[in-house]
């Protein structure tokens, strides 16, 4: 039965795959376009990371309902194969029986006689004539199932394939959507002056799709791998942090005829020691600082004055970028110039 409603449930989840189609990925490189493709690039990871998993647990589940009706198909073997042992013997004896129809316990029967032992004899044969028949009855039924658990176990292995293709395919797709717009990206941060290392392994800088992995590491320990260049030399970020100022930039460029002045950006653990024993009050205690994540940025040019034009301005439009001035900045400590990347400020936009 458990077998059963596996397969059920692996056919209604075959049923449910989602078509998977290849739309055209966007080749603008427009600043606002930008925030679109990094949203996309998002989206196609997760869609990726998604269908992997989808897979791993049909996987799981059909292998697990493959061992189940091995084990039962097993059992059904050495069940028939009993009987078979038994029935050989017990078809010879009766067979032996009727053989002999001049000696042994069966004479007086067959010759006419009815006492105790001759009745006991008859008693004993239909006994073992009716056994033997039986016998034989559950030797079939058992063959009959153990066909039918074949059938079901190649069945099984016939559907896991099918749904392994399936998955496989829809993998594929989506992996291959993920890369377009991964390079969509790249070649847009390229014309917007972002060094990105295009060439070199796949996905090298700038790769949103990165992003997860970054939260497996401590706090000013981040591998270049999920870090990104921003326009301003010597500053980085984690991607989607990067890949947002980017766009929030370029915005700021249109309405000041310049670029953002960035003093700070992503700090490693040894710089975050560094600036705290220099300036002590001035940074976060080294291993919790937003720099450390690569998620938060220190201003100059007008936006570290409070209630600047500048600072307004970002504190207006910053947010659509998923940039925002934290609450604890306006006043402990106050720090003007302090701004954060908020992710899911970021992705819900
Ligand atoms: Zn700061």
């Amino acid at each position: 039965m458990a077998v059963v409603s596996v397969l059920t449930l692996s056919s209604s989840g075959e049923a449910q795959a989602r078509p998977v189609t290849l739309e055209a990925v966007s080749q603008d490189s427009a600043p606002g376009n930008l925030t679109d493709l990094r949203r996309e690039a998002e989206r196609s990871s997760q869609a990726l990371a998604e269908a992997t998993k989808a897979l791993e647990q049909r996987q799981a589940t059909l292998a697990k309902a493959d061992s189940e009706l091995k084990k039962k198909l097993d059992q059904f073997r050495t069940a028939t194969a009993e009987l078979s042992k038994v029935r050989k013997p017990l078809a010879d004896l009766v067979q032996s029986l009727y053989q002999t129809p001049q000696g042994g316990d069966m004479a007086p029967f067959l010759s006419g006689a009815s006492d105790t032992s001759s009745l006991r004899a008859l008693s004993d044969m239909t006994y073992l004539v009716s056994g033997r028949d039986e016998i034989l009855a559950d030797v079939g039924r058992l063959y009959q199932e153990q066909q039918r658990l074949a059938a079901e176990a190649q069945d099984l292995r016939a559907t896991k394939l099918l749904v392994e293709a399936q998955l496989n395919l829809e993998i594929d797709t989506l992996r291959k959507r993920s890369a377009a717009v991964v390079k969509s990206l790249s070649q847009a941060l390229v014309k917007l002056g972002v060094r990105v290392n295009q060439g070199g392994r796949s996905g090298a800088a700038c790769d949103p799709t990165r992003v997860g992995s970054a939260a497996q590491y401590p706090n000013g320990l981040l591998p270049k791998s999920v870090l990104c260049p921003l326009q301003q030399p010597g500053r980085e970020l984690r991607a989607d942090a990067a890949i947002a100022f980017v766009a929030m930039n370029e915005a700021y460029r249109k309405r000041f005829g310049k670029p953002m002045c960035v003093t700070d950006s992503y700090r490693s653990l040894a710089q975050q020691q560094s600036i705290f024993y220099r300036r002590p009050g001035f940074a976060a205690v080294p291993g919790r600082s937003n720099h450390g994540l690569g998620l938060a940025v220190d201003l100059c040019g007008g936006v570290d004055v409070f209630r600047s034009l500048q600072f307004n301005w970002v504190e207006a439009n910053g947010k659509q970028f998923g940039w925002i001035h934290p609450d604890w900045a306006y006043h402990s400590p106050f720090e003007p110039w302090h701004w954060e990347y908020d992710p899911e400020l970021g992705s819900l936009l």
